[in-house]
């Protein structure tokens, strides 16, 4: 019999919601704080397929301004649709289904709720599938290339499907024994928490279902395998939000003009500004902004110490952050307020990621420390001692490990 080392990406389970719910605390013993980056699933991903930061991997927010290569051009017409129909939520999914097919798309594409009118001034960066070769902007090696390489048979889930579709294939998997390595992609918690936050009794019940879903297919899998090693981890994790800010209703009342002034991106926790008007309008922009109360400008050294200083100011020349907890209605992601979200400052307590294992494995430190323990899985590395000089990390109860196991 083989051992199965399976890493177990769970979108949004921040270190916070981990360790108030006890999460898997009796599969998953040895549990870590792992620090964030800056930006979203987006950008935190291809971190964890690469072991790189997003200035190396390129990879930050689906929209940046469109250079020579205008992929949206003419699409601005739309705008001319009536509103209810062009900000219907399933408009806007079928809409994103064919524009991804036409361009030939094979990453995650979705215009949420991006204005027509401002479609053709943008290029979407996530072009391609991130999971499969070749599909990281700065042309790194993903994960899975590794294992590839390593000879060892390997699963990874579909990202396009639900948790269950990948629970299930992954459990059809497990009981032939012969797969060494597996990531499990799941998504489901964070779009539970979107919807209502971290807390209340349809966040519960969907915790206890998952749980329940993942004790299942790991008891299962450890009968085919000598021994079934779990990893469970995050890209980030998630706030509950208490307050909105209209900032871009007010700036877009101050009379700049989009496309000839300013190009401004505004995702759900920060606006990203780009100034074709030149640094005269920076300057302007950036004086409103300081006075606004809703956030903050991050400052250049911020983003160099996060890894996000980007090469030709690819993703914002300016920065523009909410507070934890904050999030803009109307932004270019949501027209509604949302119950959760992610985004914020990475050393805030509400963005940590987790790291939860069956048995003692390095502490990540950081997202980018993840890749390296999955590359050492593939070489045959067993692991090695828990390090307790990490205050944060912690040991449950090894007797109720153990239970767990038979
Ligand atoms: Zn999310």
């Amino acid at each position: 019999m083989k051992t199965l080392n399976l890493f177990i990406f769970i979108d949004a389970l921040g270190w916070k919601i981990a360790k108030e719910r006890q999460f898997l605390a009796d599969v998953l013993p040895y549990r870590s704080p792992c620090n964030t980056i800056f930006g979203y699933s987006s950008t935190c991903d291809p971190t964890i397929l690469t072991g790189e930061l997003p200035e190396k991997h390129g990879h930050f927010s689906f929209y940046a301004p469109a250079g020579k290569e205008r992929p949206f051009k003419g699409w601005g017409a739309l705008r001319f649709l009536p509103t209810f129909i062009s900000e219907h939520r399933r408009v806007r999914n079928r809409l994103s289904h064919y524009i991804a097919k036409k361009r030939g798309y094979t990453g995650y594409f979705q215009l949420y709720s991006m204005p027509f009118k401002y479609l053709p001034y943008f290029d979407y960066t996530e072009k391609k599938d991130i999971y499969m070769p070749g599909g990281i902007i700065g042309g790194q090696k993903t994960i899975f290339e590794s294992w590839q390489a390593s000879g060892r048979p390997w699963f990874r889930s579909d990202w396009r499907q639900s948790d269950e579709v990948n629970l299930r294939a992954l459990g059809e998997v497990a009981v032939k024994g012969e797969v060494e390595l597996a990531y499990l992609f799941t998504a489901g918690l964070d779009a539970l928490m979107h919807r209502y936050g971290t807390q209340g009794p349809e966040v519960d019940q969907g915790f206890a279902h998952f749980e329940a879903q993942l004790r299942a297919t790991i008891f299962q899998a450890r009968k085919h395998y000598k021994d079934v090693r779990v990893h469970a981890f995050s890209d980030h994790g998630m706030a509950n939000t208490q307050r909105s800010s209209n900032l871009r209703l007010r700036f877009e009342k101050l009379g700049y003009r989009f496309g000839r002034d300013y190009i401004a991106c505004w995702d759900s926790t920060m606006a990203r500004f780009w100034f074709p008007g030149g640094p005269a309008v920076k300057a302007q922009i950036e004086a409103y902004l300081r006075y606004q109360l809703d956030g903050r400008i991050v400052s250049a050294a911020e983003l160099k110490s996060w890894g996000c200083s980007f090469p030709n100011n690819r993703y914002g020349e300016l920065f523009y952050l909410l507070p934890a907890g904050s999030i803009f209605v109307p932004s270019f992601m949501n027209k509604q307020w949302v119950n959760g979200m992610h985004g914020y400052d990475p050393a805030h307590p509400d963005s940590a990621a987790s790291w939860l294992t069956s048995h003692p494995t390095r502490v990540p430190k950081s997202l980018v420390d993840i890749f390296p323990i999955m590359q050492g899985a593939c070489q045959g590395d067993t692991g090695v001692p828990w390090d307790r000089a990490d205050e944060a990390a912690e040991v449950l109860s090894e007797a109720g490990h153990e239970a767990a196991l038979f």
